[in-house]
């Protein structure tokens, strides 16, 4: 299998460290507000990841985390904390708001048909080990105190600017100055920030003395080390990540345990709505309610977006979302064939489909191979069970057999029909149009199709 590696800007050939299980890791949502559409479309590049993984026979650790503290308006430090701001927005405790937007999150994400992640963690839960990451960065010199936080001296990794290919030289002539000139570098970030006099700050917790909480950064190094361990074999987030936040988690991690983080680095690409950025004085920042009102499913959503790749920019349009429900329907119709006719042997187009897959997540690819073989084959239960596997779009559950009832009425109108009694059979056509079921003649019978 060969995956674009950021890492290397290459596309490589993927094996796991431990050939028995892949240690996957996921940046995951802030939970300030509700995700949009643009924010889901990772989740389901990452599933495809998944999925693909476990199709090559290799199981999978993954662990996506929840940021409930901590991250900042801006990459550079400073701005408002986003949890807080959702707080003082809502009139809520920032622990509500985490909750109410985490279950929002997690309910989208269960009707997305994700693959469960082994364990979904939360910032806050962590706070313990983020202390003692924050320890050993102190113990081994690469951290010093300022007034705002205890900040990562990046001056003291050398190979910090690898990662993004930063130019240190440049962003050093572009720096502003924050909070007077006590940032060595300005590059620099904050593991741990101290909450300052009079500083209005809900989430904070004892260390060294005084009350602070964690830099943004530090949970994904902590979760990392916690739950999987490194190396791990892919880390996967969006491409706004590469220059500061994963950068930083590569810093903090490679400095504190003196280990690679990562061998492969994924990183998805943006998607706009209509052709313009997701903002909200555009009025475009759609939910999967507003998809849901125009009559989309997360499962229309999801063919949309598999449509697609995840280094790829993408545009989100209605008319593109309307072919992808239509494609989807006729997915589900062809695996309806598997009542109706003789299945075909389909392992050619499995592996046509996999060779697809399995070059850098090519799941465009994968579908063209299927909508080539359709018109000449029957799927069986076992094919439709791979495309739910490969896909995860319920094609299996959103296509049941129909009652013994139903397949009479249709025998009974086409039989009808062919004795030229119209009448009856337009009364039986309506009768099984209204069980949401489509009729199309061929020379010796129907063939039944979901109407939608
Ligand atoms: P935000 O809450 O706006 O910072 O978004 C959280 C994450 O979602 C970002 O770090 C991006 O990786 C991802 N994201 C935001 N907007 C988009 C978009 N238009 N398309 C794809 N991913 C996005
Ligand atoms: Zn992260």
């Amino acid at each position: 299998m060969k995956l674009y590696n950021t890492l290397t800007r290459k596309v490589e050939e993927f094996t796991p460290i431990n050939d028995k299980r892949v240690k996957i890791y996921t940046c995951g949502p802030t939970v300030y507000s509700f995700a949009h559409i643009g924010n889901f479309t990772c989740y389901v590049y990452w599933d495809l990841l998944v999925r693909t993984l476990q199709l090559e026979g290799w199981p999978v650790d993954r662990v996506l985390n929840i940021t409930d503290v901590g991250h900042l308006t801006s990459d550079a430090d400073d701005g408002e904390d986003k949890m807080e701001k959702g707080a003082k927005r809502e009139g809520k405790t920032v622990w509500e708001v985490a909750e109410m937007y985490m279950g929002d999150f997690l309910e989208n994400f269960h009707a997305l048909n994700m693959v469960e992640p082994t364990d979904i963690c939360r910032a806050t839960d962590f706070i313990k080990e983020d202390t003692q990451l924050v320890d050993a960065l102190y113990e081994k010199g690469y951290l010093y105190d300022t007034t705002d936080g205890l900040y990562f001296d990046t001056s003291k990794f050398p190979k910090y600017a690898d990662f993004a290919r930063l130019d240190l030289e440049h962003l050093k002539a572009g720096a502003r100055i924050e909070f007077s000139d006590e940032k060595r570098n300005p590059s620099d970030f904050a593991v741990w920030k101290w909450i300052r006099d009079g500083e209005d700050h809900a989430m904070q917790w004892e260390y060294r003395g005084r009350m602070g909480y964690p830099g943004w950064h530090l949970e994904c190094s902590t979760i990392i080390h916690e739950k999987l361990g490194e190396p791990i074999d892919i880390h996967c987030g969006g491409i706004d990540h590469i220059p500061v936040h994963h950068t930083n988690e590569i810093a903090q991690t490679e400095c504190a345990y003196g280990k690679k983080m990562a061998n492969f680095w994924l990183h998805n690409n943006f998607i706009t709505i209509e052709g313009q950025k997701i903002s909200k004085s555009l009025g475009n920042v759609y939910m999967f309610s507003d998809l849901e009102e125009k009559g989309y499913s997360h499962m229309d959503y999801k063919m949309w977006v598999l449509q697609g790749h995840f280094q790829s920019e993408r545009n989100f349009s209605f008319e593109d979302i309307a072919a992808a429900k239509q494609r989807l329907l006729n997915y589900r119709n062809f695996a309806a064939l598997r009542w109706q006719k003789e299945a075909t042997d389909m392992s050619e187009v499995r592996k046509a489909m996999m060779v697809q897959l399995e070059n850098n997540l090519n799941s465009a690819g994968a579908l063209a191979e299927l909508d080539k073989s359709m018109s000449t084959n029957v799927p069986d239960e076992e094919f439709v069970k791979f495309l739910d596997d490969a896909f995860g779009l319920k094609i299996a559950e959103s296509t049941p057999d129909i009652s013994d009832e139903l397949k009479t009425k249709i025998e009974k109108r086409f039989k009808a029909k062919k004795e030229k009694d119209f009448a009856t059979a337009d009364v039986l056509r309506d009768e099984i149009s209204d069980e949401g079921i489509a009729l199309l003649d061929g020379a010796d019978g129907s063939i039944w199709q979901y109407a939608e």
